[in-house]
């Protein structure tokens, strides 16, 4: 009996034994799966957080395009309606496609060139409409974004005090003839004195201010680009459709020397592809001719 019991202790220590290894091994093998999990988890929620980022950017883009293809519609919608007189602050709806410049009607009257090379007749009326609060007159049709500016200015607590809008003819060839004056005044002869005078009054029917589109805001000196209005209007003039007509860089284009204080309405969509792409308004007219 004690041999046969001796013997089965063996077999029975081996197994217990063996047991005990397997279970060794599998708690060994359970957890490097558990640590790969957890890393290959831990990737995949890194990942999903990078794809959030991703698709915010996404979402911001096409809201941006949005609104700008919405104003583009307005104001083509607001072109053909005579009755529309803003093209500039109507909010955003959703349609994702950029300005279609290829389908701009140049002809249209915000868009409309006055420069030596477009002079306007004498005879040339825009409609014209009293800018509130002033007794200074602007283009019918454009008159409540140049409002809608200057209030957005004074919520910013930034005086944007018109000097100067609508000009007629006659009012545009005094101050032409007084600025050539001027020039023969200070010993140029007549045709110098009128070259150098237009750089910076512009002959009778090539001025802006005749189309009614074209406002100068106080101070009209160099001081202007130091002043809290520059600043202002340099961030959000193109919201309200306004352009710095007269950039110092494009001099050659303009043939105007710079004027810091001078806006012209474009309608915010042209307002924003011109900045945007850095163009004056010749150069946009020239780039929208060949896209037709
Ligand atoms: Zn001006």
């Amino acid at each position: 009996m004690k041999k046969r019991r001796n013997g089965s202790i063996w077999p029975a220590a081996i197994a217990v034994l063996m047991l005990a290894i397997c279970g060794i091994v599998i708690y060994i093998v359970n957890n490097r799966i558990e640590d790969t999990v957890s890393q290959v988890s831990e990737s995949v929620t890194s990942s999903a957080t990078t794809t959030t980022d991703i698709s915010d950017t996404v979402s911001q883009e096409s809201s941006d395009n949005s609104e700008k293809s919405t104003s583009l519609t307005t104001s083509e919608n607001s072109s053909s309606n005579a009755n529309s007189s803003d093209i500039s602050s109507r909010p955003a709806t959703s349609q994702p496609d950029k300005i279609d410049t290829s389908s701009c009607d140049i002809n249209q009257w915000y868009l409309k060139l006055a420069n030596y090379n477009n002079p306007l007749p004498s005879d040339y009326e825009p409609e014209l409409k009293t800018i509130k609060n002033t007794n200074l007159k602007f283009h019918a049709k454009a008159v409540s974004a140049l409002e809608e500016m200057i209030a957005a200015a004074k919520k910013d607590g930034v005086d944007l005090s018109v000097a100067s809008a609508y000009r007629s003819y006659s009012r545009q060839t005094t101050l032409y003839n007084n600025e050539v004056n001027s020039y023969v005044q200070q010993g140029y002869e007549l045709e110098e004195a009128r070259q150098v005078a237009a750089m910076s009054v512009a002959v009778p029917g090539t001025s802006e201010h005749h189309l009614g589109l074209a406002v100068d805001f106080y101070p009209v000196s160099e001081k202007f680009e130091s002043s809290a209005q520059y600043n202002w209007l340099k961030k959000n003039a193109e919201k309200y459709g306004f352009i710095l007509r007269y950039p110092t860089e494009k001099q050659s284009i303009t043939r105007i020397k710079y004027e810091p204080w001078h806006y012209r309405f474009v309608g915010k969509e042209h307002a924003e592809f011109m900045n945007e792409h850095n163009m004056c308004l010749e150069e946009y007219i020239e780039y929208l001719k060949d896209r037709q």
